[in-house]
């Protein structure tokens, strides 16, 4: 049996992960952990018997009751994280907490050489470099759960990375592709988490239309496969089927395809390097379908160039482009700012910092905080 700690199982991913789990043989849920929802944790907690649940909000754990069930132990406060993701029994960790929040648990998974299944994309984002140089210590294995990176993972398999021309990210577009300006300019909070083809937490809802997700992912790929940002692209692609592509030296491009549906990267990361049929919906060739690219639209999608931007420089980009986004986001949900105000916001806010190129973890913590009370700043001015 190969135990599963699932960081973050309320969420998005987290809820299609326990069905991914269940529906496997060899794998057993081992550990949740849950924020605010602990109703739902609590129901989690009684439908799959896990040896751990942690609820890393010791403020809404205290106004909550717990389900009495034998084989589990309650933990409560956010270090239990950082237990369930090193604790020696676990074999697999899913980082599917969103934001830099989900850092440290991530890091302690790292850290204990675990097979990371990581979703929280933010980790590198933030601290790509660190991260990636201490799963080679630690000999932990990274597996990229986002979709367009899972597809990389898999048109790499078995190639020799010095044949890389450039790897495609696609993009769905979000619900603003066909937008003009003034309707971006309008946008509101209902019609930004519209997303057309994706069901996702609200905070990568709102970065799919500003298309600041597709700009974080290419600083994830920067890292994860070591490639320079002069290799990595992206393209516009609505259907959201293939999931991302590679180009070789000899002009041959590798893709991925299947139903948008993030159970299948969860199960490729969780079973790899072997495939299981799980619970995840097949392509039907049967039924006629197209499938479209295009370019993106750099001027509607001013995001794009700041991915670029920290994928080149490095150093304390990551971390201030993420919090500046992080905040600008929730600012943009509490009706404080415009759509068009959050790339603004961390644009001006990650010109502003004082740039190290090889910071330390605890200084990348320190700028994630400065650049969170920057972005106030800016709201207030
Ligand atoms: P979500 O908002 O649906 O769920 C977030 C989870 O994190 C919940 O379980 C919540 O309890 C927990 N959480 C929230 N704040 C926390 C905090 N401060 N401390 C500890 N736990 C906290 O998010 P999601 O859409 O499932 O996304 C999770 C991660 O996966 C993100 O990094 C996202 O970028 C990445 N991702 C998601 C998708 C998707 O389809 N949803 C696709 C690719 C990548
Ligand atoms: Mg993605």
């Amino acid at each position: 049996m190969r135990k599963i700690a699932i960081l973050g199982s309320t969420g998005s991913i987290g809820t299609n992960a326990i069905q991914v789990v269940n529906s496997l043989d060899n794998y057993e849920l081992f550990a949740l952990s849950a924020h605010s929802k602990l109703q739902v944790l609590g129901e989690q907690v009684i439908a799959n018997r896990p040896a751990f649940a942690v609820a890393s909000d010791p403020e809404t754990a205290r106004k909550s009751t717990f389900p009495d069930v034998d084989e589990t132990d309650f933990l409560i406060g956010h270090d239990h994280l950082e237990t369930i993701a090193s604790h020696p029994d676990v074999d697999v960790v899913l980082a599917a907490i969103v934001g830099a929040a989900g850092l440290r648990s991530t890091w302690a998974a790292i850290e204990s050489g675990k097979q990371v299944a990581l979703a929280n994309k933010e980790t590198l984002v933030v601290a790509g470099p660190l991260a990636m140089s201490l799963a080679k210590q630690r000999n932990a294995t990274i597996l990229p759960v986002d979709s367009e990176h899972s597809a990389i993972f898999q048109a790499l398999n078995g190639e020799n990375p010095k044949n890389i021309r450039k790897v495609i990210l696609t993009a769905s577009g979000g619900p603003f592709r066909n937008a003009s300006m003034d309707e971006l300019r309008c946008a509101t909070v209902k019609s930004a988490l519209n997303h057309p083809t994706w069901q996702m937490g609200p905070k990568i809802t709102v970065d799919s239309a500003t298309m600041m997700n597709k700009s974080l992912e290419l600083i994830e790929a920067r890292w994860l496969f070591d490639l320079p940002a002069e290799k990595i692209e992206v393209v516009i692609h609505p259907q959201s089927i293939v999931h991302s592509l590679v180009e070789f030296v000899d002009g041959s491009v590798m893709a991925q395809l299947s139903p948008p549906d993030m159970k299948l990267p969860i199960l490729y990361a969780l079973t790899y390097p072997d495939r299981s049929s799980g619970p995840t919906e097949k392509l039907d060739f049967r039924e006629a379908f197209h499938l479209d690219f295009q370019p993106p639209d750099f001027e509607k999608f001013p995001a794009l160039l700041l991915g670029s931007e920290v994928a080149r420089n490095g150093g304390t980009t990551g971390a201030v482009l993420n919090a500046a986004n992080e905040a600008a986001v929730a600012a943009f949900l509490n009706g404080q700012i415009g759509f068009l105000d959050i790339t603004r916001a961390c644009r001006d806010v990650l010109k502003q910092h004082d740039f190290d190129p090889s910071p330390t973890l605890d200084q990348l913590i320190s700028m994630d905080l400065w650049a969170r009370k920057e972005i106030n700043k800016w709201i207030a001015a």
